[in-house]
């Protein structure tokens, strides 16, 4: 008889307002005005009546969109919301903010709902870059946010930053990771700036006036891997790093493939087998929830556990601690032949020079972590017919 595993269940809300566009940004958000906030809050009160599950949701996430946009009403109502959900004892809670829009009655407004982490969009210290990325903040309202945010009691403090700017270079880079390390926070995010279609940056490259460079890129890599270990801040994802015990269990929960379900447009969800994304569009997405007529999606894919159990290892793999197999097949319920097919894939990548197994778990190295996207393009697809059910 198949053991039932409960899997972890995380809540995301997406908050759609931005006030202007950074050049990289590929995220769905809109203009904020008193028309969209009314049409949004309306309908995200009917997204969580519609959407609930038997289980208690175990981490939080708020995710925009800038969410620290939103007025100290406005968050107290929004975290009202997430408590009528059925949330774990002790909870990690977070939400991303842009320093620019943080003051101390946004910061307790979100501390006194229940907040207890709180991700800062630095993205860099260069007012050179930060102008160039269209970032609408400076160096200085950066410190400012971080004092404020620090101060306030947050159980936990990360700061989000980006690298490969045009012209930026790896002692620039440096610059970025030691003036983030001596602010102290709990947890930081390195992101490669990607060049995503229908932005300002996407638009350059068109044109000319910016490349992509690998090399580079990989050299930036290197650069936080070596880095920040040194100053207590261990890698535990390809681009993640905490002090010990200040992971992002929401992260965790997701690249582990366990389920979450998101709230506001354009916001996803697995659960129960299927993926789904709302319509990234406030007044498409809350149509149907306004007339209470069965919810429309603008993804909706069902997935086998094969399929999942796939994801499992391409999004474990990132993870420095890697993929135990044989936890894997039995969270997913996968067969004798599949577990032979992943087992033959990682063998592979242990001849290949690209990791190796520590106590049991597969992972890659250093060189393997720096091909994790085209290690993710390999990996076969598994059969889901031959998946024990
Ligand atoms: S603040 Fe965030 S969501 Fe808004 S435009 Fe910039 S990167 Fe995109």
């Amino acid at each position: 008889m198949d053991v039932i595993i409960e899997r972890e269940l995380g809540l995301y809300v997406h908050v759609p307002f931005c006030s202007t566009t950074c050049d990289f940004c590929a995220f769905y958000q809109e203009r904020p005005s008193k028309k969209g906030f009314e049409a949004y809050f309306f309908a995200l009160e009917r997204d969580f009546n519609a959407h609930r599950d038997s289980r208690n949701f175990s981490t939080v996430f708020i995710g925009g969109g800038t969410p620290g946009l939103l007025s100290a009403q406005q968050i107290e109502k929004l975290c009202n919301l997430i408590r009528s959900a059925e949330l774990e004892t002790n909870c990690e809670w977070s939400v991303e903010v842009a320093p620019n829009e943080i003051n101390s009655e946004k910061v307790d407004a979100f501390l006194n709902g229940g907040v207890n982490r709180l991700s800062l969009g630095v993205q860099t210290f260069n007012q050179q870059f930060m102008k160039e990325l269209g970032r609408n903040h400076d160096v200085d309202s950066v410190m400012t946010a971080y004092e404020l945010v620090r101060n306030a009691g947050f159980a936990s403090v990360n700061l989000d930053l980006l690298f490969g700017a045009p012209g930026q270079t790896l002692d620039d880079w440096q610059d970025d990771l030691r003036k983030a390390v001596d602010l102290k926070p709990d947890h930081i995010s390195t992101y490669c700036l990607t060049f995503e279609e229908d932005t300002a940056l996407y638009a350059k490259l068109s044109k000319g006036e910016v490349r992509i460079d690998p090399e580079r890129e990989a050299s930036f890599y290197e650069l936080a891997w070596e880095y920040l270990p040194t100053f207590g801040f261990s890698q535990y994802e390809v681009s993640n790093y905490a002090k010990p015990g200040m992971e992002s269990l929401h992260n965790l929960n997701t690249w582990s493939m366990n389920e979450w379900i998101g709230y506001g447009p354009s916001a996803s969800s697995q659960l129960n087998g299927v993926r789904r994304k709302n319509f990234a569009n406030i007044e498409q997405w809350g149509r149907h929830l306004l007339l209470d007529k069965p919810q429309k999606y603008e993804e909706w894919t069902n997935l086998g556990d094969a399929e999942i159990a796939r994801d499992a290892v391409i999004f474990g793999l990132r993870m420095n601690r890697g993929i135990n197999l044989k936890e894997i097949c039995g969270k997913f319920h996968l067969s004798p032949s599949i577990f032979a097919e992943i087992n033959l894939f990682l063998d592979l990548l242990i001849t290949e020079g690209l990791g190796e197994k520590v106590d049991g778990n597969y992972c890659l190295n250093q060189e393997g972590r720096m091909r994790c996207d085209a290690i993710a393009k390999e990996m076969p697809e598994l059969n889901q017919e031959v998946a024990a059910v």
